[in-house]
């Protein structure tokens, strides 16, 4: 059985306080783990979780407010430092890339990790894993900014007591996968006759961004859309202002593209209950709600369910 789950390392925007670390989350999907917009002490809050740096396979920065990457130079370090022995890949605006460079080599420090540096350079940007599509859609932040999302694609999974009704086993079913027909008996069967649509999962991080149509094409029918709630409705002319979103226009758009599990993070220090992010996203939204709190884990939903093909 793969695992599919977010781990949240932090939640504060703008300044870590006391009960919340600055950004960071790992979403570990089947053999990827991609660690997303490590801020300030996220290399420790991985230590609190289980997960190392041996664990990443990739970093995805959204932009370069030090809330989201100032824990990089901690975290590349480990790399070296733990001697990771594969690849990791890091995705992050072009335009940030002096940037980056410094966060790579803020100190001193023994490099031995590879780094497969990918920068984002266009909106729509496509990144082909074993696991599906990495997107990048651009969104609207005062500077640079790509929010990010995992498409699996739609399978197929067989019935076996179809196969069997039609006599269908063995290496005839591999054949008939490939060809999506196989002529059995005098009568062609087809692979819908066979199985049903097994519906791929996505996953979507959108953060900090007001509201565009990036949000919108990044969240639709996502599985589990972590977003930025950075405001309540009460500071909804900051929100527009400064490139931020309210919990109730976060909880919108979830409904709005028929999102299955709703993550909200990234909060401004100046609400103490986070109760308030709640309540304000409920009024909008009716699936799974989660006001992410720091070193806790949120499964993806389990798979929707499958279609007759
Ligand atoms: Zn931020």
């Amino acid at each position: 059985m793969s695992m599919r789950e977010l781990t949240v390392l932090g939640t504060a925007s703008q300044t870590p306080t006391r009960l919340r670390n600055h950004n960071g989350y790992v979403l570990r999907w089947d053999d990827e783990v991609i660690l997303f917009d490590p801020g300030e002490g996220s290399q420790r809050q991985l230590l609190h979780t289980g997960i190392t740096a041996t664990d990443l396979t990739r970093i995805c920065v959204t932009h370069f407010h030090g809330d989201h990457c100032l824990g990089l130079p901690g975290t590349i370090q480990r790399l070296s430092l733990d001697r990771v022995p594969h690849p990791v890949a890091v995705h992050f605006p072009a335009g940030g890339a002096e940037y980056f460079a410094r966060l790579r080599h803020a100190s001193s420090f023994h490099e031995t990790a590879e780094l497969a540096v990918e920068p984002v350079t266009a909106d729509g940007q496509r990144i082909t894993l074993g696991v599906g599509t990495l997107e990048a859609r651009r969104l609207r932040h005062p500077i640079e900014t790509y929010g990010y999302r995992l498409v699996e694609p739609d399978g197929c999974r067989m019935l076996p007591e179809r196969l069997s009704a039609y006599g269908i086993g063995g290496p005839a079913v591999g054949k008939l996968l490939r060809a999506g027909y196989l002529d059995v008996g005098g009568r062609r069967v087809t692979r819908d006759e066979v199985s049903v649509v097994r519906p791929g999962q996505r996953f979507a991080f959108v953060m900090d961004t007001g509201l565009c149509d990036g949000v919108y094409a990044l969240a639709e029918h996502a599985d589990l859309l972590v977003i930025e709630s950075t405001f309540l409705a009460s500071e909804a002319a900051l929100a527009a202002e400064v490139g931020h979103l309210t919990a109730g226009q976060a909880a919108r758009v979830a409904t709005e593209s028929g999102v299955r599990t709703l993550v909200l993070t990234h909060f401004s220090q100046r609400y103490a209950d986070p109760r308030r992010f709640h309540d304000e996203a409920r009024e909008h939204f009716t699936g799974e709600l989660v006001v992410a709190e720091d070193l806790t884990t949120v499964p993806v939903p389990p798979r929707r369910v499958a279609s007759a093909g």
